[in-house]
């Protein structure tokens, strides 16, 4: 995805919060201040998740082979260049709110010490 893509993409999660809200708000005319919040974090922290994701995805970091030589991943036993290993492999994170995030990303061995580690960002 490009700039002006991730930013549609958010706008239109940000609005799907914000509309969500509305709703939510008729349908509970009692909510006490502490359960509007309960609910807008939950609802935010889904957003920040999503961003994160896309954040972290969108970083050279995630697709190495195209990075500089000088931006290359290394070991952070021995310092050596990682090599990267078979196809991509999912990091189940969770971000601040709770929220569960999935990275697809490469997974690098390294060749003098045997050490293997996802690429940081
Ligand atoms: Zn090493």
């Amino acid at each position: 995805m490009n700039t002006e893509e991730y930013v549609r993409s958010w706008s239109a999660m940000m609005l799907e919060v914000v509309t969500g809200m509305a709703e939510w708000r008729q349908q509970h005319p009692k909510a006490t201040l502490r359960e509007i919040e309960t609910e807008m974090d939950l609802r935010w922290a889904r957003v920040r998740a999503r961003m994160a994701e896309d954040l972290a995805l969108a970083s050279t970091a995630a697709d190495w082979e195209k990075a500089p030589i000088d931006q290359q991943p290394l070991c952070s036993n021995c310092g050596t260049g990682l090599k990267r290993e078979g196809g991509k492999k999912k990091r189940h994170l969770k971000t601040h709110g709770g929220q569960e995030i999935v990275l697809e990303r490469h997974y690098g061995v390294c060749p003098n010490c045997g050490g293997g580690s996802f690429p940081p960002g």
